[in-house]
């Protein structure tokens, strides 16, 4: 039998945004839906599993925070589990002193040896700032400094930047260094969201909630290309593959940068005090280190024990993953006309996602965007 028998609805990827439009289709609309992967596990990047020697959940992709700004996502996912109240806060490593980060009263003070109160910090960071004269920043580089001055961008952003993307911070957007707060205070959180925390029952207890339903089948392990020829034509198609792959790059394929971690076990309780410790300075090949515990306070992990990541970035080649798209003007362009080629050939195909639609999506924004298009499906009289 064939696995499209029966079949109105394919859906290529098991991670955020293909997972809850799979929820929305099949448990408001009751549609029947196929979900595939071609990994052998649901939840994208944000798969996370028990660590077999010690029982610690570790983020196989790296660590992943859920916050949000957006109540209605927030609601979203307490639906299908409760998340505890961890906070993201994240240190830095740089010539053999730990700062703050993002950069804040803590991180200014000590990096520059004052004891600055806020107004003061203001008032320093925007002379520091000013020193360079930049009206209009043009790329990474320029908006860096213009927030925060030389010396501070060359300690903690130039040589992390250069190592997570492999190219020069001028060579970079100026949006990808306005994802972090600059701050003058003792605020020392990652995120302002109002909503943050992590799944109580994991994020695989989380995707595993939301595709347990009669309507949703899901086929791991299977990749779309050894199944797209027994498509039947009427069958709508969700698509959060690669775009450029989706048309065997027939014009050329998009830049993404991907990473390799490196995991080990120290006979410690803590190794490092964190969940995330990030290390700047350029010679040092990776940019950060993950402890998983620290997410799960609320867990009685085992204090004999305990799971270290380091994260080296690397270039995206066939068999690694994709993990961070590389947003030049180059690709950019390549991307519209990927987006051309599939408005005019594959018209019954809808893609989305981070790979599908070639940006840089934090999780609740994948949900945002899911949800805004199921209503939008359903608007238009659904499948
Ligand atoms: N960044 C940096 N130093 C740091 C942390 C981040 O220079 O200690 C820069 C770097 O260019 C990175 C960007 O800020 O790509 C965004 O960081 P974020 O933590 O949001 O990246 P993600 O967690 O998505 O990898």
């Amino acid at each position: 039998m064939s696995i499209f028998e029966n079949c109105r609805c394919l859906i290529v990827g098991a991670g955020i945004w293909g997972s809850v439009l799979a929820e929305r289709l099949a448990s408001v609309a009751g549609i029947e839906v196929l979900v595939i992967d071609r990994r052998g596990h649901s939840g994208g990047n944000c798969h996370s599993a028990a660590d077999p020697e010690t029982g610690i959940e570790c983020h196989r992709y790296g660590t992943h925070i859920f916050h949000t700004k957006r109540r209605e996502v927030w609601d979203y996912v307490n639906a299908f589990t409760g998340f505890n109240t961890y906070r993201h806060k994240v240190l830095t490593e740089y010539k053999g002193k730990v700062y703050p980060m993002p950069i804040g009263l803590e991180t200014i003070n000590s990096y520059y040896g004052l004891k600055l109160k806020p107004f003061e910090a203001e008032a320093f960071i925007r002379s520091e700032a000013e020193k360079e004269g930049i009206v209009e920043a043009r790329n990474l580089e320029e908006k860096a400094v213009s927030l925060i001055g030389r010396p501070l961008y060359e300690a903690f952003i130039k040589g992390y930047t250069q190592k997570q993307w492999n190219k020069h911070p001028t060579e970079l957007p100026a949006a990808i260094i306005t994802r972090l707060p600059v701050r003058t205070n003792y605020n020392f959180d990652y995120f302002d969201d109002p909503w943050q925390g992590m799944p109580l029952a994991g994020y695989h207890g989380l995707f595993d909630a939301m595709l347990k339903n009669d309507k949703i089948s899901l086929r791991l392990g299977l990749d779309y290309k050894d199944i797209r020829q027994a498509l039947p034509a009427d069958c709508r198609v969700f698509y959060s593959g690669a775009i450029d792959e989706f048309f065997d790059y027939s014009l050329g394929a998009l830049e993404w940068r991907s990473l390799r971690f490196e995991e080990e076990v120290k006979q410690v309780a803590d190794f490092q005090g964190c969940a995330v410790m990030n290390q700047a300075e350029a010679e040092l090949p990776y940019t950060r280190t993950h402890e998983y515990r620290h997410l799960h306070p609320e867990r009685a992990y085992s204090d004999k024990a305990t799971v270290i990541v380091r994260e080296y970035p690397q270039d995206y080649s066939g068999n690694a993953e994709r993990y961070y798209p590389v947003n030049t003007p180059g690709n950019q362009a390549l991307l519209a006309q990927y987006q051309e080629l599939a408005a005019a050939k594959a018209p019954g195909v809808t893609f989305g996602g981070r790979l599908g639609s070639y940006r840089y999506l934090d999780m609740d924004m994948a949900i945002h965007e899911a949800l805004t298009l199921f209503a939008s499906v359903m608007e238009q009289g659904g499948i």
